[in-house]
């Protein structure tokens, strides 16, 4: 059976992959599963460029000959008010050390006061495929919301308690797995790629 190589120690987004890809016949493995180990500096302008730059670091260690596919992807928050911040630098937002708490509380202190209708906002993700004959492919899924006036729910993670989804009437960490993942943007650009695999 072909090989899937995730570029991602995550193990959520690991999951989320192989449900998605489950009926496609791929034998899907993590970096660690296929013995390849790399953490590329990110220095892409787009989602698409970093989820591109992991994708090619694991193909170029993938040995001559392998017919193995590698994915990657990247994602973040885009908060209109704030001109896409913190967009691709996400993770990296006041430090990657820095909890997610202190990061929700400063995006909620930074909209302060701002009415509902301005406070729109998106979670982005880029998937990047490179094939063993080196063709590139990419595709984008988002998730349109809205920045919370308040910290609500402690499932998903990162920015997930201060993302509102009008539609559900409460935050992306009050939503279980099985519902963000039917209408997030990764599984959102992990469905168009699928068209690719
Ligand atoms: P990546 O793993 O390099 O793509 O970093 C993405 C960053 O964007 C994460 O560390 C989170 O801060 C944020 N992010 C991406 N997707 C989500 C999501 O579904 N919920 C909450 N935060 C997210």
């Amino acid at each position: 059976m072909k090989k899937l190589i995730v570029a991602t120690g995550n193990a959520g987004k690991m999951r989320e992959v192989r449900e998605i890809v489950a009926d496609l016949p791929y034998e899907v493995l993590s970096m660690k599963e296929a013995g390849v180990g790399t953490d590329p500096t990110e220095d892409g302008k787009t989602f698409e460029e970093n989820a591109l730059i992991k994708a090619r670091a694991v193909s170029d260690l993938l040995p001559e000959g392998s017919d193995a596919i590698v994915i990657a992807d990247d994602s973040g928050l885009e908060v209109d008010y704030l001109d896409k911040a913190p967009g691709i630098y996400s993770a990296r937002f006041m430090g990657h050390d820095t909890s997610y708490d202190i990061k929700n509380a400063a995006i909620l202190e930074k909209l302060s006061g701002v009415p509902y209708e301005k406070r729109t906002a998106r979670f982005v993700c880029a998937i990047a495929a490179v094939f063993p004959d080196g063709t590139e492919r990419t595709t984008r899924g988002t998730m349109e919301g809205f920045i919370a006036d308040k910290i609500a729910g402690c499932n998903g993670f990162g920015y997930d308690p201060i993302f509102w989804l009008d539609e559900y009437g409460c935050t992306s960490a009050e939503l279980t797995e099985e519902q963000k993942n039917a209408i997030s943007h990764r599984g959102k650009a992990l469905r168009s790629m699928r068209e690719y695999l």
